[in-house]
C-alpha cells in the first residue's frame, strides 16, 4: 500500500523508458535551499550566474532527504575545472587522475566536480580496465545524464538545484530512498568488478542509513567479496576507516558478518573475529567509538586501529616468547617484534600512515609499562604524550577481561589524585612482583592463541 503510493508520487518506470530523469518539486522532497550550507549554495548560484548548470549531488543530498546532517558537500557542474576555478576568488584545481575543484567560501571546502562520463557510454574513449575488470581510468567527462549513470546507488544519484528547489532524479533515488532500499545502477555485478570498494560502501551506507540492500546488489557480494584484494591499499584504508568512524561501526562490521564478508574483505577482522576474546575486545572498542562519533567526540584512527589489531599482537607476543622454530625472547623485546611484524603485515593490505602506525605503537608499548605499580616509573608513565590513549586502550582490556579490572581502577585513581596520595598508592616492590607472577599463571582461555601473552 505504502509501497505503491511512493512508487506512484515519485515514479519508477520501466527501466530505460524515455531516459528523462523525474524533476520532483519541493512539495514531495521537502529540502528547501536553506537545509543545505550557505557555502553549497553559492557555489552553485555563482557557478548559475556564469551560464553553467549546477547542482548539489551526492550524500549530501541523500542524507538531508534520510533526515541526517550532511557530512560534506559536493558540487557538480558542467564547467570544466578551469571555468570553474575562474569563477571564484578562492579555489583549487586538485588530482591528478581527474581534477576537482576545491572552493573555499569562509570556513568550509567544497568539492566541485566536472559531470563525469561512465566509460560504457564513451566507445572510443573506453576506460582502462584490468584482468579483473577494474577501472584503472575513468577520466572522460561527460554528459549530466553520464555524470548520474556512473554513481553507484540511485540514492546517491540526486541533483538538487537550490535556486528552482528542485531534485534531478534519473534512477528513482528518492523513491528508494523512501522506500529504504539500496539500489545498484546497472548490473551490480559490473559495477563490483569496476570497483570492489562499492562493496563496502553498500554495508556501510545500508548501515548508516537504516536502508535494506536490494537482493540483486547484495547477492553477488559473497561470491565477489576476494576482488577487494585488487584494490589498492590506501583505498582500503580510507573506506575501511570511513566504515569505522561512520558511527554505525558495530552495526557495519555484524553486517559483514551476516553476509559472510568478513573474509577477505576485511583482512584485519579475519582472525580477530574468529576468536572469542579477540571479538568481544573488537565489539567493545568498536561501541566505543560510535558512542563517541554520535557525541561528536573526536576519534583517533591510531586508537582504532591498536585496538582491532591487539590480539593479533598478543598471539604473536606470546608465540615469541615461547619460541617455537626461533629463538624465543624474552618479554619486551618480543612485544616489539611483535608489534612490527603485525603491522608489516597489515601494511601490505592496508596503507596505514606513517603517523598512525607511531601511534598504534606507542599505545601498544605502553600496555606493559602499566603494570609497573612501584617506584617512580608510575609518574614517568604520567608523562607519557599518549598516556590518556594508552589508559583508554587499558580500560577496554579490562572491560573484555583480558587484564584485572583493579589494574584500570588503580590507574584511575592514580590519576585523579594529587602528589601525595599518589605516592601513598605505590606498590612495595616486591609485591608488584609477585602480582605479576600472579597474572601470569591466570590463563583466559583455554586456546593458546588466545591469552593474554602475561
Ligand atoms: P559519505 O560522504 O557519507 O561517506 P558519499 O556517498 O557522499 O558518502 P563520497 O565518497 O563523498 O560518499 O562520494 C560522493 C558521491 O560520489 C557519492 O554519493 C556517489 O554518487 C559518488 N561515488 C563515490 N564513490 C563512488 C564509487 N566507488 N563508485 C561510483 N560512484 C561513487
Ligand atoms: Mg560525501
Amino acid at each position: 500500500m505504502i509501497r505503491k503510493f511512493i512508487t506512484r508520487v515519485f515514479g519508477r518506470k520501466a527501466p530505460g523508458a524515455s531516459g528523462e530523469p523525474a524533476v520532483i518539486g519541493v512539495g514531495k522532497h521537502g529540502i528547501r535551499r536553506d537545509a543545505i550550507s550557505s557555502g553549497s549554495r553559492r557555489t552553485v548560484e555563482t557557478l548559475q550566474k556564469n551560464g553553467y548548470k549546477a547542482y548539489v549531488v551526492g550524500g549530501a543530498v541523500r542524507d538531508l532527504i534520510a533526515g541526517l546532517v550532511p557530512k560534506d558537500y559536493d558540487v557538480a557542474t558542467n564547467a570544466t575545472p578551469e571555468q570553474v576555478r575562474r569563477c571564484f576568488r578562492r579555489a583549487r584545481i586538485i588530482g591528478r587522475r581527474f581534477q576537482i575543484v576545491h572552493v573555499m567560501m569562509g570556513s568550509e571546502t567544497i568539492e566541485v566536480t566536472t559531470f563525469r562520463g561512465h566509460h560504457d557510454q564513451h566507445v572510443g574513449n573506453k576506460a582502462q580496465t584490468d584482468d579483473q575488470g577494474r577501472v584503472l581510468r575513468d577520466n572522460v567527462f561527460g554528459s549530466e545524464k553520464d555524470d548520474a549513470a556512473r554513481r553507484d546507488f540511485t540514492v546517491n544519484a540526486l541533483y538538487f538545484d537550490p535556486t528552482s528547489e528542485t531534485i534531478v532524479d534519473y534512477h528513482h533515488g528518492v523513491a528508494d530512498l523512501k522506500q529504504k532500499t539500496l539500489r545498484m545502477i546497472g548490473d551490480p555485478k559490473i559495477r563490483y568488478r569496476e570497483d570492489p570498494v562499492r562493496m563496502l560502501r553498500a554495508v556501510r551506507l545500508a548501515a548508516k542509513l537504516g536502508l535494506t540492500i536490494d537482493p540483486a546488489a547484495g547477492r553477488p557480494i559473497r561470491e565477489m567479496s576476494e576482488l577487494i584484494e585488487n584494490v589498492p591499499p590506501s583505498r582500503l584504508f580510507d573506506e575501511m576507516l570511513k566504515l569505522l568512524t561512520s558511527g554505525h561501526a558495530v552495526r557495519c562490521v555484524e553486517q559483514l558478518r551476516a553476509e559472510g564478508l568478513h573474509h577477505g574483505l576485511l583482512p584485519l577482522l579475519d582472525v580477530i573475529l574468529e576468536q572469542p576474546m579477540g571479538e568481544r575486545f573488537v565489539m567493545l572498542a568498536l561501541e566505543n567509538t560510535d558512542r563517541r562519533v554520535r557525541e561528536g567526540k573526536p576519534i583517533s584512527p591510531g586508537f582504532l586501529f591498536a585496538t582491532l589489531l591487539w590480539h593479533e599482537v598478543l598471539a604473536k607476543w606470546d608465540a615469541l616468547m615461547t619460541g617455537g622454530d626461533r629463538q624465543a625472547l624474552t618479554r619486551i623485546p618480543a612485544l616489539f617484534q611483535a608489534m612490527d611484524e603485525v603491522l608489516d603485515v597489515q601494511a601490505e593490505k592496508l596503507a596505514i600512515t606513517r603517523r598512525i602506525a607511531g601511534d598504534i605503537k606507542d599505545i601498544w608499548a605502553l600496555q606493559p609499562r602499566f603494570e609497573q605499580r612501584s617506584g617512580k616509573r608510575p609518574f614517568g608513565v604520567l608523562e607519557q604524550p599518549r598516556f590518556r590513549a594508552g589508559y583508554d586502550f587499558l580500560l577496554l582490556r579490562a572491560e573484555s577481561g583480558e587484564v584485572d579490572g583493579e589494574l584500570g581502577q588503580w590507574w584511575t585513581d592514580f590519576m585523579n589524585h594529587d602528589g601525595d596520595a599518589r605516592s601513598a598508592m605505590l606498590l612495595p616492590a616486591r609485591a608488584s612482583e609477585t602480582k605479576k607472577r600472579r597474572r601470569r599463571k591466570r590463563r583466559i582461555a583455554p586456546d593458546s592463541s588466545t591469552e593474554t601473552a602475561e
